[in-house]
């Protein structure tokens, strides 16, 4: 069987370092917001060229608590994607703003910026574009855009720790940068976490009291907050892979170019125009014969997916806000995507074996 993610081989590679750090962590006893946190934050700050970084419990919980510290509230609209997971538009939901979703660029499959301007209104506050599958979102366009419109810039980097566009890492170019430490992600930990990264301290401060409580000052409380907060075991835990996150999305791109090369005949291979780095959260093509693809894959004990079979103006939840809305790309990609197994120890010849099922599956 070959797995879309395979977490042991990595966590056997580096076990003595991160057992040893959980138990550090246990062993101080100071489980939430820790030593651990702390330097983890100003690790992954320093690491992704930020002035501040925010710890918080998950991706989902980044996303909410920087559209909280941006200020956006009811009667505010927020564009973003439809091609993304949902958590995006959750996030702007739970502040009680309205998602507005843009169509995509069919090579990216990110918001494309030529089609953003008209979305635009007059309650329009913010833009939050998502770095999909560790693709950069084309930021000198939607950074130009916000300026000229006074929006606030937010970047989904869940799928993106380590990516760039053009020279500066992806969470670094907006007023605030979402990341989630799923897992299964880029960088994941063994369980839930999050981080804000952010331009100026004064996000960073409101970043810190929303995750306490609304909390500066125990038992004083300035706001409604959140319990949003990183555990020291989880923090334990990422400090030893960030270390690594580097080697980790060099895995990842190897495994990628070596599936293009095999596939670019026969598939619509992803994009990359060499000017940032994708880093490859998913490696996900473009076929009009995915059910036969995914089909041939099955029998031969290689596993696939589908990320993302409905594009979000589509789902139930957003069937009634959105009808009558039609994002012909997004809706088109959502219909012949498929990803392949990709984690950054996966073995050239378990890459090699997939890639020749699904060319088996195309040209036979
Ligand atoms: C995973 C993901 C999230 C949510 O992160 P969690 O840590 O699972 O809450 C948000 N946005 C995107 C694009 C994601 O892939």
């Amino acid at each position: 069987m070959i797995p879309m993610v395979d977490l042991k081989t990595q966590y056997h590679d580096l076990k003595a370092e991160i057992d040893a750090a959980v138990l550090e962590a246990i062993e101080s006893t100071q489980f939430i917001l820790g030593p651990n946190v702390q330097a983890f934050e100003k690790e992954a700050a320093a690491y992704l060229g930020v002035p501040h970084a925010v710890a918080c419990a998950s991706g989902t919980d980044a996303l909410h608590l920087a559209v909280v510290a941006a200020g956006i509230g009811p009667g505010d609209e927020v564009i973003t994607t439809p091609f993304t997971f949902i958590a995006t538009a959750e996030a702007i939901c739970y502040a009680g703003a309205t998602p507005v979703f843009v169509d995509i660029d069919p090579r990216t499959f990110n918001i494309d910026p030529a089609l953003i301007e008209a979305a635009i209104t007059p309650a329009t506050r913010a833009i939050i574009p998502v770095h999909i599958f560790g693709q950069p979102a084309d930021m000198a366009a939607i950074k130009a855009i916000c300026e000229r419109h006074n929006l606030l810039l937010i970047e989904d980097c869940a799928q993106s720790f380590g990516a760039a566009a053009g020279d500066a890492m992806t969470g670094s170019i907006g007023s605030l940068g979402c990341f989630s430490f799923f897992p299964s992600k880029n960088l994941g930990c063994y369980g839930d976490g999050g981080l804000v990264t952010c331009a100026t301290p004064e996000l960073a401060d409101e970043l810190r009291v929303l995750r306490n409580h609304g909390s500066r000052v125990r038992y004083h409380h300035s706001v409604i907050g959140f319990n949003s907060r990183l555990d020291d075991i989880q923090a334990a835990i990422l400090r030893v892979k960030l270390k690594r996150i580097d080697q980790f999305n060099t895995g990842r791109r190897r495994v990628a170019h070596l599936y293009s090369d095999m596939l670019k005949d026969v598939a619509t291979v992803p994009f990359e125009d060499g000017k940032g780095i994708h880093v490859y959260h998913q490696y996900t093509l473009l076929t009009d014969r995915r059910e036969q693809v995914m089909a041939r894959l099955s029998e031969k004990q290689i596993a696939s997916a589908v990320y993302y079979p409905i594009p979000l103006h589509k789902q139930d939840v957003f069937a009634a806000a959105c009808a009558g809305v039609s994002l012909p790309v997004a809706e088109d990609v959502a219909n012949r995507c498929m990803s392949l197994p990709i984690y950054p120890e996966m073995p050239d010849d378990a890459v090699r074996q997939v890639a020749e099922a699904v060319k088996g599956a195309l040209v036979g």
